[in-house]
């Protein structure tokens, strides 16, 4: 039996086991999938350990994906780009764990799927960890990207690596920055990689109030707690075609099975299970 893990804090509602566990069900596998809340400061002890019950894989969330980068042996270039890892192979005794980014190429599939143009101008909102990950995501499918954050610093920061990743004219725009609302109409994606429009903020949204929308832009909220945020209502109703953050969590699954598994993820099953857990989820929060 091989087992997988999710570390994160806190993890107690996540709702990968249910999905991963649809996933190895579907493939007739008798894989395990626990997660296991571990406290900012313990992950590589908690590498260890799990690496004692015999983890082959674990998956990285809050507040840990950068935290566990120094107990890697390996990263992908993902990982490396991103600074960040969420998804664990166990190679080998002597290669140790190898750290990839599945939040990216997750993001691309979802936008994939609903029809991403391999060119034109992106707007992301954040500069945090998932936010770094959509950057190289769009940047990669030949999107030039404005990143929109509160802080200056991480913005700043953002645009010019992604500059200097793919050269481009990616920049960065505060909110109240005047060329926002124009630089908005004319893109071809937006999408939200900060909390607003979850829990406390779940009345808030990043779009500017009234703002315009081009025709059937992608609008991504990577926020999937709930479901439907108001900034995917809003953007429906500018005109947007909404990609929920529940698509890029699926298609980050999906990944890190086929990378552990070497299997193709039975994505069908994997989201209905992750749909039917949400609901249940979203149910018990009202
Ligand atoms: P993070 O590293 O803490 O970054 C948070 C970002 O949001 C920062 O840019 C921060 O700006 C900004 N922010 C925080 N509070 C804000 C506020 N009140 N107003 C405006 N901006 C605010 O978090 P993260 O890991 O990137 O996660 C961000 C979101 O993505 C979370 O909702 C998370 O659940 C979601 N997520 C979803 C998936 C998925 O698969 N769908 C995957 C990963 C993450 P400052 O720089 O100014 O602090």
């Amino acid at each position: 039996m091989s087992k997988c893990f999710l570390i994160g804090y806190p993890v107690a509602h996540s709702l990968s086991p249910a999905m991963f566990r649809a996933a190895f069900a579907a493939c007739g596998l008798d894989w395990t999938y626990e997660a296991v809340p571990v406290l900012p400061g313990r992950v590589g002890s908690a590498l260890a350990e799990l690496r004692e019950r015999g983890a082959l894989g674990i998956n990285v969330t809050m507040p840990h994906k950068e935290e566990v980068l120094p107990y890697l042996d390996r990263l992908t270039s993902r990982a490396q780009a991103v600074r960040a890892a969420n998804t664990l192979s166990w190679m080998s005794r002597e290669e140790g764990w190898e750290g990839d980014n599945t939040d990216w190429p997750g993001l691309v599939a979802a936008l994939s799927q609903a029809g991403l143009p391999p060119r034109g101008e992106a707007v992301l909102f954040g500069a945090g960890g998932a936010a770094r990950a959509a950057a190289f995501a769009l940047a990669e499918q030949g999107l030039t990207v404005t990143v929109v954050n509160r802080s200056l610093a991480p913005g700043e920061e953002l645009a010019s690596r992604l500059r200097r990743w793919r050269p481009g004219e990616h920049r960065f725009l505060r909110w109240e920055d005047p060329a926002l609302p124009g630089v908005l109409e004319g893109a071809v994606a937006v999408v939200n990689a900060t909390p607003l429009g979850m829990g406390e903020l779940r009345e808030r949204s990043p779009l500017p109030a009234g703002q315009r929308l081009r025709p059937g832009c992608l609008a991504c909220d990577l926020v999937y707690h709930p479901p439907e945020t108001l900034f995917l209502r809003q953007a429906e109703r500018a005109g947007a075609r909404s990609v929920p953050g529940l698509e890029v969590l699926l298609w980050q699954g999906a990944l890190a099975f086929q990378r552990w598994t070497d299997l193709a993820a039975p994505v069908e099953k994997m989201r209905a299970a992750l749909y039917a857990r949400a609901s249940g989820r979203a149910e018990v929060a009202k």
